[in-house]
């Protein structure tokens, strides 16, 4: 049994500490933030290996997990169907599984409120420094495990080479009430995975749980993901800007998006989207935007430190495997200890295991979002060479669509190069 600090209690972090507490590790988790967490993430796209990860960490994933769609719809932007395709698959969120991975793990062992400043190793072991309550505190243990995202302070420390790149568009996201909606749209957008495209642009959207995880007819909701080229430079700086005129460069929180910026993007999908996703987007209470990022790592463990999730490598939404993607490198982690006990030996099978899948899913994702890419910022974009945006565009909504359900079998992606 090994004394575990896992760094970072969202979704992976979580993943991890379950299910290294289950194979008998003493494990504790170390939050930044202090309070509840739920709202945080919108809809989750559900995968077999996130389904079997879950199974790993004790949990069983039953129809309480989200909303089951037969399978996809893609809408032209006049509203009529383009293309239906059969595959069922269920639509989950985040706070479902926040839920069910947090219920599941000792409470006194998840400390909220803690944010880690650094790591320092030692014959014996490691001490993770952080600040609780504005005082100076430490953890002892055997091995670190960082799943502390993007901007992640222990890969900094470690792996200052990997850095988060802008990919030259933003996702505009919401959820909106399923009860607020037309009858035209919950006949012909809701019940499926849905997409719609413009040459630039792209959308996609599906059924989630309404409040409270709430699965019943009629009280539940729409979320979508809305992608939209913004030049990196002035246009980001600006829409990265509130209402009182506040920057906000490593993320604007949900409730400052300006009201200018939300009215823009209101009329804009009514001008550009299929008019059921013009309904959504008008009918949601409060849109908000991320910018997107790639992050590709070529190490993910140094001595008795190991970096997982987002914290070792961001793939841009379009695989909707990010969650999936952490839940399998805690799976992999419990299992190189299982097998090489609790030292850099097993962290070094772990990143054996990983490494190549992390750097698959970030390409494979690149190419998917290539031609929004290839709006903003036309040198850099991938595979651009020999196709034009618009014929980008069309080959990859399909491709996109069929991908959404199968990360699963990451093997058979084929990354084209131009
Ligand atoms: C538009 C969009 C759509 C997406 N859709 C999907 C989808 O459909 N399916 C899917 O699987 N994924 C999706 N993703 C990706 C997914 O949300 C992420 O990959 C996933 O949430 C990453 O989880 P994580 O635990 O690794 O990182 P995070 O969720 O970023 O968690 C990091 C945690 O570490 C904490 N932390 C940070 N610094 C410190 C510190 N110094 N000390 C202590 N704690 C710290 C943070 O507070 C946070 O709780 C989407 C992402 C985007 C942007």
């Amino acid at each position: 049994m090994a004394r575990i600090c896992v760094v970072g209690g969202s979704l992976g972090g979580l993943f991890a500490a379950n299910v290294l507490h289950r194979d008998g590790h003493d494990v504790t988790v170390l939050e930044k933030v202090r309070g509840s967490m739920n709202g945080r993430g919108a809809g989750i796209v559900s995968h077999d290996a996130l389904e079997a990860a879950l199974g790993r960490a004790g949990l069983q994933a039953d129809a309480s997990l989200g909303v089951a769609v037969p399978g996809r719809v893609m809408l032209r932007s006049d509203g009529s169907t383009d293309t239906l395709l059969d595959m069922p698959q269920v639509l989950t969120s985040w706070s479902r599984l926040y839920q069910l991975l947090l219920a599941a793990f000792p409470a006194e062992r998840y400390l909220q409120g803690t944010s880690v400043t650094r790591v320092q190793e030692h014959p014996d072991g490691v001490t993770v420094h952080a600040e609780r309550d504005g005082q100076a505190q430490q953890w002892q243990g055997d091995l670190v495990v960082a799943s502390d995202g993007i901007r992640s302070v222990v890969r900094q420390q470690y792996f200052a080479q990997a850095q988060p790149r802008y990919a030259g568009y933003v996702a505009w996201r919401g959820v909106c009430e399923e009860s607020v909606l037309s009858q035209h749209t919950l006949s012909t957008l809701f019940p499926r995975f849905g997409f719609c495209m413009t040459d630039t642009e792209q959308i996609i959207g599906y059924p989630v749980a309404g409040p409270g995880n709430d699965l019943t007819p009629g009280r539940r909701a729409y979320n979508f993901v809305w992608y939209r080229p913004v030049a990196a430079g002035d246009a980001l700086a600006r829409l990265m800007t509130d209402a009182d005129g506040v920057h906000h460069p490593l993320g604007v929180p949900p409730n400052r998006v300006s009201w200018r910026h939300i009215a823009q993007a209101r009329q804009d999908a009514q001008r550009l989207l299929a008019p059921q996703f013009a309904e959504v987007i008008e009918k949601t209470a409060q849109p908000f935007f991320q910018p997107i990022f790639d992050l590709q790592s070529d190490q993910l463990c140094a001595g008795r430190v190991a970096v997982m999730g987002d914290a070792a490598f961001v793939a841009r939404p379009h695989i909707g495997m990010g969650v999936t993607k952490a839940a399998e490198d805690a799976v992999a982690l419990a299992d190189a200890l299982q097998q090489h006990g609790a030292t850099g030996g097993a962290l070094q099978a772990y990143e054996s295991a990983r490494l190549q899948a992390g750097t698959m899913a970030v390409a494979r994702a690149r190419w998917l979002g290539g031609y929004m890419e290839q709006a903003s910022n036309p040198a850099q974009a991938p595979g651009c060479a020999s196709l034009g945006v618009a014929e980008r565009a069309h080959q990859t909504l399909h491709e996109t669509a069929i991908d959404l359900g199968r990360y699963g079998h990451l093997s058979a992606f084929q990354t084209p190069h131009a």
